[in-house]
């Protein structure tokens, strides 16, 4: 296996063809699918560490939230914490939908398709009839010009969370391969640049010592907060490379707003009726998945929305009735989904951002370890973010009420023009930042995820995504890292250049 921690590695220059930067879904999965010299540079290492991560915290000066959680240092990246529920992005989320900012990707779902196939399969999926059907319109039972709301499936990979979801379980077999190589406990701290071009990722060990890598080309694949940092950093060291896009550069800054309704007013038959529609279900095949709703692209087009999406969670009431675990467990292992005699369902909403300026990421003047700037993330919610959450909690209680399954009271904290912050948790998604334009006037990389105005500089993860819909985002990152792979596959390779201005010691190289 070729892994080595940074302090092991004598060289103070390495050459490689590709540097990756970060080990995470979006790194590995391109270090895999692509072909020749690959050099994986990661800032954690085997295990999660508790003392890098408390040291890399991050300041948080707008709404609160906690950016950090999903920051993980450590091979695997946050994959070594994560639900592993997956959804595709829908079709109108590609679109430009005039009422929602920014909308519109420079790519459409058509030309992600195939990567998105690839992408259920590098997360363990076998796509079986059925998961890539569109959910099921759900009309109210009064009469309604459109249905507002549609079923919508998330999948999981396995029955439980299992070894193949987390990805610190697969760089042993990545890197199997000579040609390819991680660096661990090796923290890119910026890029040396010749006029557009990137010709090196500077790294430092845990010791402090320094290394360069010079390479054909860099992706930078390291997280949406710190995919920003990185290119902050360098636009501070060396401003005029990053200038076409020092406009959007942080910006745009989002997550899905997670907003908690309920509990639910129920009858104990309403409560089961209602486990029995929207629930965590056995199969297809060996995987599970979950049934929630969403909101239906023509209402929401109708109405000026964005998109978003509600899933439920029941807890068991303190009944002598409840189940004891050991019951639960019968059904599961039988592959049935739990039905609670009795408790309290609660519905979430995961709603779409709209893109926002003032919603950024950028440094501050604190410093972290080894001296470099600490990220300050203003996170904002806009208008619309909250009149589409209160528009798609509202009509599920509408929708729940006429098909029998209790009544929805809306909490006094919960309006179409704001929603207090106790009805707001974090959902681990941040996107934005370095979002995908045509045009380096409206973002950071092209559609081919390169940074405009350079020539080989490529970002990877959910700081590209142009706007953010519903779904959890790794399946799209991991789609995303495909797609690049295939670019970079398809790009003439670019040769080395002979020399590098470096402030490391003398270049010793070495050629693999
Ligand atoms: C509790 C939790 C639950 C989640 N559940 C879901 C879910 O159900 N579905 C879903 O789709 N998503 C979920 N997510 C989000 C999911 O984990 C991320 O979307 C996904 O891991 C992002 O992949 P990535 O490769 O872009 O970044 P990461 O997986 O975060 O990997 C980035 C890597 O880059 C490294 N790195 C950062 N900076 C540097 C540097 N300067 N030098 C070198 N290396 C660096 C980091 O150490 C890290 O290993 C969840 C996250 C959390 C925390």
């Amino acid at each position: 296996m070729n892994c080595h921690a940074a302090h092991e590695i004598a060289a103070d220059i390495l050459e490689t063809g590709t540097v990756i930067v970060g080990a995470g879904a979006a790194g590995l999965t391109l270090a895999d699918a692509l072909p020749g010299e690959v050099t994986v540079v990661e800032g954690g290492g085997p295990r999660v560490d508790a003392r890098i991560q408390t040291t890399n915290w991050s300041h948080v000066s707008g709404e609160k939230m906690n950016p950090d959680a999903v920051r993980v240092h450590a091979i695997g990246g946050a994959t070594t914490r994560w639900t592993g529920r997956c959804v595709e992005l829908d079709d109108y989320d590609f679109e430009d939908r005039p009422w929602v900012a920014q909308s519109g990707w420079p790519i459409g779902k058509g030309e992600l398709a195939p990567f998105y196939d690839r992408a259920w399969s590098s997360l363990g999926f076998t796509l079986q009839d059925g998961m890539k059907l569109p959910g099921l319109p759900m009309a109210p039972a009064e009469p309604c010009e459109m249905p507002p709301l549609r079923e919508c499936c998330w999948w999981f990979n396995g029955r439980k969370a299992n070894r193949q979801q987390n990805f610190a379980n697969r760089y042993r077999q990545i890197f199997a391969k000579p040609s390819r190589r991680l660096i661990y406990a090796a923290s890119a701290t910026g890029f040396v640049v010749e006029g557009s071009r990137v010709v090196g990722v500077r790294i430092v060990d845990r010791a402090g010592r320094a290394k360069l890598i010079r390479a054909r080309n860099v992706v930078i694949a390291a997280g949406c907060i710190d995919n920003i940092k990185l290119l902050l950093l360098q636009h501070r060291a060396t401003p005029g490379f990053l200038a076409p896009v020092e406009d959007w550069l942080g910006r745009g800054f989002m997550q899905h707003l997670r907003v908690r309704g309920g509990p639910l007013i129920q009858e104990p038959a309403e409560f089961q009726a209602l486990q029995r529609q929207f629930n965590i279900f056995f199969g297809p095949g060996r995987g599970r998945h979950e049934r929630g709703l969403a909101l239906d692209p023509a209402y929401a087009r109708a109405e000026r929305l964005g998109n978003a999406s509600i899933f439920f969670e029941y807890a068991s009431g303190r009944s002598r009735f409840a189940p004891s675990r050991a019951v639960n467990a019968v059904p599961r292992m039988l592959g049935r989904q739990v039905v609670l005699p009795q408790g309290r369902a609660m519905l979430f909403a995961d709603v779409e951002q709209e893109v926002c300026r003032e919603s950024r990421v950028t440094l501050h003047d604190s410093l972290g370890p080894g001296g470099i700037p600490r990220a300050d993330v203003e996170w904002k919610i806009t208008a619309n973010d909250y009149r589409t959450a209160e528009a798609v909690i509202a009509r599920t209680g509408t929708l729940l009420g006429s098909l029998g399954f209790g009544q929805l009271s809306m909490p006094a904290g919960i309006s179409a023009s704001s929603i207090e912050p106790a009805f707001i948790t974090d959902s681990n998604h941040p996107l934005g930042g370095t979002r995908m334009s045509e045009d380096p006037s409206d973002g950071v990389v092209d559609r081919n995820c390169r940074v405009h105005g350079t020539d080989n500089l490529f970002v990877v993860g959910g700081s590209v995504f142009s706007t953010g819909g519903h779904a959890n985002p790794t399946l799209t990152i991991v789609a995303l890292a495909h797609r690049l792979a295939d670019h970079l596959i398809g790009r003439a390779p670019a040769p080395l250049v002979a020399e590098v201005a470096s402030t490391a010691d003398k270049p010793v190289f070495k050629r693999r």
